[in-house]
């Protein structure tokens, strides 16, 4: 026995397994020459070494270097091991299944690197084979039917490995060793193209041909892709997008596009160094950016808004498709669903759900366990970075580390919109993908399937239920139907509390939830609030004057039912500045006057959402919606053509005025909007751009509610301010707010990688259940 010799042991925590971890750590062992063996655990990867002093300090060294891209090392801990006799070789230790419980299954990964390079390679096995990975990349989450991760309980069960392909997957030094969904041509998945009678159109090896050959002409190819079915269509042809928006009854929402490579999407949109990460970032979401103008995309993409949705290629079929030199230079790559449904996920569906829309169906047999939606993420500014509008494949389900642990399970149900839901484990918190609005039984479905999935994917099943004060909200009904305890959360403290996990504050703290709707305590509809907030509690503290939801939901749908509900409050309907607004004098305003009068179907609200709705009928920039907060991103749009790059100076806008008074019931403040839509009706009436006006009324808003906070600041003493809730994905207010809350010398938060509209709540709900019961 050499007396130099040392052992340690090393504990390593982090995404660290389904990674191609163990097979670095191996490498690494034999390159420096040390013996001893790795494992996953409980808590990641635990590895014993041992060998000489310099050998382990290299080793160590090199740990942080040359870890899998898609690795993330959080903590590292050594300790040193007594010798270990006759310990000569390293070796990969199999995981003991006791240990199999807590290891959780990683998100789908894009293509990576190397695999891109072999599938163009001439010489390889695996040229233009669509379905190329390795433990670097390939589809995961969308895979995994149950733990342990392994082959047999992923949807590559039924494909038998070929002896070459076993030899790879078996062999440690190999990229692909424990790739589950290791495959080639010879044994793995394969491409059907079918017409809509589900009947096969050609081989195998021309489909890709003939798939740009089909979208060079316009038609509408439904592609299946790792969470479900895409939509493509030319993005450069106007005739086919609109044929697609037609079809898809999806007049004006904006389309996402598929692009090549960086340097395609850098002649469609703004791109500098932050958001070129992020497209190329191994989760492959769709990036939010600022368009050019005068591009070759079809202007019909993204109408009357200034951003495009962009992503590059992340399965090596969008590779295939998208290096094809006959392919249009940009593709829509739109969810596969009917308006309002689910997207489809397997065959026989796609072809019975999308047979009114696509013309083509672009197939594969290697199955969807559960969807996954793109994801979506903003970009706000260099120093701000972006934030997550959908966080759904690439990001689900890893998980949210929590401030404390709970020995109950908790799942917290979500909201109306958006929908996701939250399980909690222990001092980890799982959110799960998009699944959107409960509307028909396909998406109760679809949320009770994704609940069960990750559920069994976790070994757990909720002992509490956390739901929304709503009582007639679908998840606060499905929330209660398992006669389990169920704790009910009023919906912005739950935006409020999703912030503050994520960064890590246990409060108290201001909490400003700008956003759509919500029930509050008093029965309002509330949604434009500063609320005093710690885990267990809130209390309103401020909120924007109460205006009529006049027909309630459809209020939300139109507009223009806001600004006569706005005019009507401020006795200014009758004023000759309103006869511009032409959309309240051609609709049936003395019905929705009627409406609020008699107070029929007429709730009140604090709503942030629907004054930027009100302002936004106001300017004529929309009365009706197509899509969720279309009329707040019209205003939004119209805004930013008057912002600035760099900070706002009084220059580039106008003053509004001002009001805050105190509710005499409880004291707390009220931020009135008379004298603001007073101003800009003259100043609309007086022909001042729209523009101008519309970036006034952002600066309005966060002058207003910093006005309040600074008063409760001088009473409270509290300078940690908050911001959520869906109004904070408009790029100007955030931006704002945090600098101008910065400049007042209050430390801001915001959620970056949770969603701060409904999408993220349901992590809010759950970690208040346990904070009130554990
Ligand atoms: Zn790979
Ligand atoms: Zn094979
Ligand atoms: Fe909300």
């Amino acid at each position: 026995m050499n007396s130099k010799k040392h052992a340690i042991k090393i504990i390593i925590q982090g995404i660290v397994q389904g990674v191609g971890f163990r097979p670095f750590l191996y490498r690494n062992a034999k390159r420096f020459g040390l013996s001893g063996y790795c494992s996953n655990t409980e808590k990641g990867v635990s590895l014993l070494l041992q060998g000489e002093k310099s050998q382990l300090i290299s080793f160590l060294k090199h740990l942080h270097k040359d870890s899998p891209e898609i690795s993330k090392i959080i903590k590292v801990s050594v300790t040193t091991h007594p010798i270990i006799e006759d310990l000569d070789n390293f070796y990969i230790k199999q995981t003991s299944s006791s240990g199999k419980k807590d290891i959780f299954p990683p998100p789908d990964y894009a293509t990576c690197k190397e695999c891109i390079r072999e599938l163009f390679d001439k010489k390889d096995r695996r040229y233009l084979y669509p379905f190329i990975n390795c433990t670097n990349c390939g589809p995961r989450f969308t895979i995994i039917k149950a733990l342990p991760y392994d082959r047999k309980n992923t949807t590559m069960a039924k494909f038998n490995m070929c002896p070459l392909c076993k030899k790879e997957y078996q062999d440690p030094l190999n990229r692909r060793f424990h790739a589950e969904p290791i495959a080639c041509p010879s044994c793995g998945p394969r491409l059907f193209l079918l017409d809509k009678s589900g009947k096969e159109i050609c081989e195998q090896k021309e489909i890709i041909e003939r798939v740009t050959s089909l979208l060079r002409q316009g038609k509408i190819i439904a592609i299946k892709g790792l969470g479900g079915f895409h939509l493509a269509v030319d993005a450069t042809s106007d005739k086919a997008v609109l044929k697609l928006r037609e079809r898809k009854k999806r007049p004006f929402k904006p389309l996402a596009i598929m692009v090549a490579s960086l340097k395609i999407a850098d002649q469609i949109a703004i791109l500098d160094e932050h958001t070129k990460k992020l497209l190329t970032n191994s989760s492959a979401p769709i990036v939010l950016v600022k368009k050019k103008e005068g591009s070759f995309i079809s202007k019909y993409i993204a109408p009357q808004i200034k951003d495009i949705g962009i992503m590059l290629p992340y399965t090596p079929l969008h590779h295939l498709i998208l290096n094809h030199p006959q392919t249009p230079k940009a593709l829509v790559m739109t969810s596969g669903n009917l308006s309002g449904l689910p997207i489809s996920m397997d065959t026989d569906s796609a072809l019975n759900e999308l047979k009114e829309i696509a013309d083509f169906f672009l197939t594969n047999n290697r199955d969807i366990v559960t969807r996954a939606d793109d994801s979506v993420i903003r970009y706000i500014e260099p120093s701000l970075g972006s934030i997550m509008i959908r966080r759904s494949r690439g990001f689900v389900p890893r998980s949210i580390e929590l401030p404390f642990s709970s020995n109950k399970v908790i799942l917290g149900c979500g909201g109306a919109m958006k929908t996701t839901f939250c399980l909690i484990k222990k001092d980890k918190a799982f959110l799960s993908q998009h699944i959107g609005e409960l509307e028909y039984k396909e998406n109760i479905d679809s949320y009770k399937d994704a609940l069960r999935h990750l559920s069994s994917l976790l070994d757990i099943s909720p002992d509490i239920y956390a739901v929304d004060m709503h009582p007639d909200y679908m998840t606060t009904r499905i929330g209660r139907s398992y006669n389990k305890p169920v704790v009910e959360v009023q919906h912005h403290h739950a935006h409020a509390v999703s912030v503050m996990i994520e960064n890590n504050i246990k409060g108290p703290c201001l909490a400003v939830v700008l956003d759509g709707t919500g029930l509050g305590d008093d029965g309002n509809i509330w949604g434009g609030e500063i609320l005093l907030v710690d885990l267990k509690r809130y209390k309103r503290l401020a909120h924007l004057q109460n205006l009529s939801l006049p027909g309630g939901d459809k209020a939300t749908l139109e507009p223009w039912r806001m600004c006569v509900s706005l005019l009507c409050k401020h006795n200014l309907l009758k004023d000759r500045r309103t006869l511009s607004i032409s959309s309240i004098h051609k609709k049936n305003k003395n019905l929705i006057l009627q409406i609020i009068e008699k107070g029929l179907n007429t709730p009140l609200t604090s709503s942030c959402g629907r004054l930027f709705d009100a302002i936004s009928a106001m300017l004529c920039l929309c009365d009706n919606i197509y899509y969720e907060a279309q009329a707040a991103m019209l205003l939004e749009a119209e805004a930013s053509k008057a912002y600035p790059n760099g900070s706002i100076t009084d220059k580039d806008i106008i003053k509004l005025p001002i009001e805050i008074f105190k509710d005499s019931d409880n004291n707390s403040f009220i931020i009135g909007h008379k004298a603001m839509t007073e101003s800009i009706l003259s100043l609309s009436h007086n022909k001042i751009s729209k523009d101008i006006i519309a970036l006034s009324f952002h600066v309005w808003l966060r002058d207003s509610f910093i006005k309040v906070l600074d008063k409760i600041r001088e009473t409270t003493d509290i300078n940690t301010v908050l911001l959520s809730g869906g109004c904070f994905q408009n790029r100007i207010l955030l931006s704002l707010f945090i600098h101008g809350l910065r400049e007042k010398g209050f430390d801001v938060y915001w959620s970056k990688e949770i969603p701060m509209s409904d999408a993220g709540i349901s992590l809010g709900q759950a970690a208040i259940a346990m904070a009130k019961i554990c």
